[in-house]
């Protein structure tokens, strides 16, 4: 027998399979997707490697095929479906068959294990403070100096126990043994409360919803697989709709994956899974170890689970019959990956659904671009919810113009508007959400005397001011207190421009002293379970106002919040991306569906200073389809995708001159092999951010009608960079239709 391998090596030269040889006494084990050590090259180096295909006859010279070392055992069998998934994202987003197969393959990876673990005292305060009186007695001076640590703090990391009192894993284990403390690997949401009470998860369907049910049971019960999008406002019971449809598939005994990006990952949630279907549910989220990861996909193979909720990775759980997938929040811009393969994750599943001859259901309030254009072009059924599930009405939208706010004469941050149904609600002792597409203090640092603007010396951006006087660059992290003179002029005019979320807050404490305020950015929820924390804090009415960025507005259930403020909405329509229209409509139009979720209706009051543009004036109407055809134009108009592909070749070099050079040959090239017009390249150019730690950015767009055409530019480029020798002086990168700017 002879198995094709893949060896782990990135690096384009050894970018195919090579075929060996199994010995007879490894042809039992052999199976595709095993991990497996080979010679490799002229020294025969022992190299790991993958099996991707195992055949009878070789299709090589006999007498050259090198025999197979070992194959490792390894629990968990990579299915032929999720080799062939690879294979198809690297032709798809460019990228070794290694780091395809990387993406697709669940691996072990031990050390990151222990990084999780967590030692928690078991003991009572007396016991414990007995029990150092016998370990002192015996000479056991670490586990008397674990247990003094630990009456102080009963829980503890254990890398901190490793790094600052020197403790080893084993010491703590024979102390797991006596029963003194536990060493835990945590899992978030490990013991999810079930209770049913709180209504959620068993309703009837009404009857919009029943019908979607019936159609989908319709489709799956004749063997038709479809992808659907569910385009649904914002509390129109799409998530209800999901729990049907994924009993249906369980219970003809197929199993279904639930993409949800990680930001809603929340407790509340999962939590509503949990509730439906009990122990038959699990998730994996970017907090849980490699290991703990591994493990839950184990239990999917092994038929433990029924349903896997997680981020886009959770699209690569192997599980033994695969009959559904859902995509919530499609639109989302997290289910592009932003490591190599760039793969998006509705593509990727689409194309798993097919080999897994599985139906595809993807979800939004604001579907994307790319999704209803399918939809209207019938690729995709398209499903609609019009009403609020639970008769709660839309809340009623008003946009304040800031420019006319200034010009009478109002120098504060909110509007009169606002500041009056502020007011309002805290009378009534309902909840107010203050939402800020931004992070930090203020913008950037600038001289109000001759206009220069503080920059990081690394990456050419502005920096940032951070509260104490400090200056901080939000790529590298360089920081630097604020000068008191403007180093090009002297002035002192020096000083942050701008708002951020701790701006807001300081001003709101003023303007309303009685108000219990509390703030969620970046900066407030960087510890691991701070975010649900508050979320569940603010749930529960410990504070007034809450005021954040984009973080506050996906998803979350608040029953009391009956305003909404936007502070600035025009902010993100700057971004200098071709989706910053769409990306303000969507955060918009989310923004405006956390308010009136309860019985009390609700208002949202948008402040902008552009109160004219498309993208504001369609979320302020909530209406998706004028924003859907205004955006459709502009992107026809000027190439952008869903009208059109793009590709870009992004290029990083240490040098600038390597940089330019490289990208300015790539155009070339491609100018010679398609005549000069017939491919529209824009660039090659700066990069939006020209330089990031020490590494300068250039950026080449190719701009392409045609899907087939654009892979096949991308392979022609990946076979010219391996002729010249200037390619392995930069780093290049490919990304098909990218979500951010480069
Ligand atoms: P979405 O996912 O579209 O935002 P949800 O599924 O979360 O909507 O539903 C919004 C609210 O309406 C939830 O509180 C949910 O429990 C409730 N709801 C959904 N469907 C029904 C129904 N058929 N009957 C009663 N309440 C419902
Ligand atoms: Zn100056
Ligand atoms: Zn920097």
């Amino acid at each position: 027998m002879y198995a094709d391998i893949i060896i782990d090596i990135v690096h384009e030269a050894v970018d195919r399979m090579f075929l060996y040889r199994v010995p007879d006494e490894l042809v039992k084990e052999a199976a595709v997707g095993q991990t497996v050590l080979v010679p490799f090259g002229k020294g025969n180096r022992v190299r790991q490697g993958y099996i991707v295909a195992l055949k009878e006859e070789p299709d090589y010279e006999p007498e050259k095929i090198k025999d197979l070392i070992r194959i490792c055992p390894n629990e968990l069998e990579a299915q032929e479906r999720l080799i062939s998934l690879g294979l198809w994202m690297k032709e798809q987003y460019g990228s070794t068959m290694i780091q395809a197969l990387k993406t697709v393959l669940p691996i072990r990876d031990k050390t990151s294990e222990e990084e999780e673990k967590t030692v928690r005292l078991l003991l009572s305060k007396e016991a414990a403070k007995e029990k150092i009186k016998e370990y002192e007695k015996k000479h056991n001076v670490a586990k008397a100096r674990i247990l003094n640590r630990l009456i102080h703090e009963p829980e503890l990391s254990y890398p901190i126990l490793r790094k600052e009192e020197r403790i080893s894993l084993s010491t703590l284990i024979t102390m797991e043994k006596e029963g003194v403390l536990t060493v835990e690997r945590e899992r978030v949401f490990r013991n999810p409360v079930k209770n049913p009470e709180d209504g959620r998860g068993i309703h009837k369907l009404n009857q919009e919803q029943q019908l979607i049910y019936e159609e989908f049971v319709r489709d799956y019960e004749r063997g038709i697989r479809k992808t659907y999008l569910l385009y649904g406002v914002t509390g129109s019971g799409k998530t209800e709709v999901y729990l049907s449809l994924i009993r249906k598939v369980v219970e003809a005994g197929r199993q279904v994956i639930v993409l949800i990006p990680e930001i809603s990952l929340t407790y509340q949630t999962v939590n509503r899974f949990y509730t439906y279907f009990g122990d038959r549910v699990s998730f994996v989220n970017s907090r849980l170890s490699k290991g703990e990861k591994y493990d839950q996909f184990l239990r999917a193979q092994k038929g433990e689970i029924d349903i896997m909720i997680g981020p886009r990775s959770a699209l690569f759980t192997p599980f033994p019959n695969l009959g559904l997938i859902i995509i919530d929040e499609e639109h989302e811009q997290a289910y592009k990956s932003e490591t190599t393969p760039k793969y998006h994750a509705r593509e990727t599943a689409q194309k798993l659904a097919s080999l897994s001859n599985a139906s595809l259901v993807l979800g939004s309030a604001t579907p994307s671009m790319e999704s209803f254009t399918k939809a209207r072009m019938g690729q995709y059924r398209l499903w609609v919810l019009q009403k609020r599930a639970n008769q709660r009405a839309l809340p009623t939208v008003s946009v304040v113009d800031l420019r006319k706010e200034l010009q009478e004469g109002n120098r504060s941050m909110f509007s009169r508007l606002l500041k009056e149904a502020m007011e309002d609600r805290l009378k009534r002792k309902e909840q107010v959400m203050l939402f800020l597409n931004r992070r930090g203090f203020a913008g950037f640092i600038s001289c109000r005397a001759c206009g220069f603007v503080l920059k990081c010396p690394h990456c050419d951006v502005s920096l940032t001011y951070h509260r104490g006087g400090r200056m901080v660059c939000h790529y590298c992290g360089y920081e630097r207190p604020i000068p008191k003179l403007c180093p090009e002029c002297k002035s002192k005019y020096i000083a942050a421009f701008g708002v951020g979320t701790q701006k807001v807050e300081a001003a709101l404490y003023k303007e309303f002293p009685e108000a219990k305020i509390m703030r969620m950015d970046m900066d407030t929820t960087r510890k691991k379970e701070s975010y649900d924390k508050m979320l569940s804090s603010f749930s529960k009415g410990e504070a007034d106002i809450l005021v954040g960025t984009q973080m506050i507005v996906k998803g979350h259930d608040f029953s009391n919040v009956t305003l909404m403020g936007i502070l600035a909405a025009d902010l993100s329509l700057h971004a200098g991306d071709f989706r910053a229209s769409e990306k303000t409509f969507q955060l918009l139009t989310q923004a405006a569906g956390r308010a009136g979720r309860g019985k009390r209706p609700g208002n949202v009051v948008i402040q902008t200073y552009q109160p004219d543009h498309y993208a504001i004036l369609a979320a302020s109407r909530q209406n998706y389809e004028e924003f859907y055809e205004q955006e459709m134009t502009f992107r026809r108009l000027l190439h952008y995708p869903p009208a059109c592909e793009i590709l870009v070749i992004f290029c990083t070099s240490r040098q600038e001159e390597t940089g330019i050079l490289a990208l300015n040959m790539i155009a070339d090239y491609l100018k010679k092999v398609y005549g000069p017009d017939t491919l529209r390249l824009i660039g090659p150019g700066e990069g939006a951010f020209p330089k990031i730690n020490d590494m300068y950015r250039r950026v080449l767009y190719i701009k392409e009608e045609n899907q087939d055409q654009i892979l096949a530019v991308r392979k022609k480029v990946e076979t010219y960079i391996q002729t010249e020798e200037i390619f392995s002086q930069v780093h290049l990168y490919f990304d098909r239709n990218p979500m951010g700017i480069y």
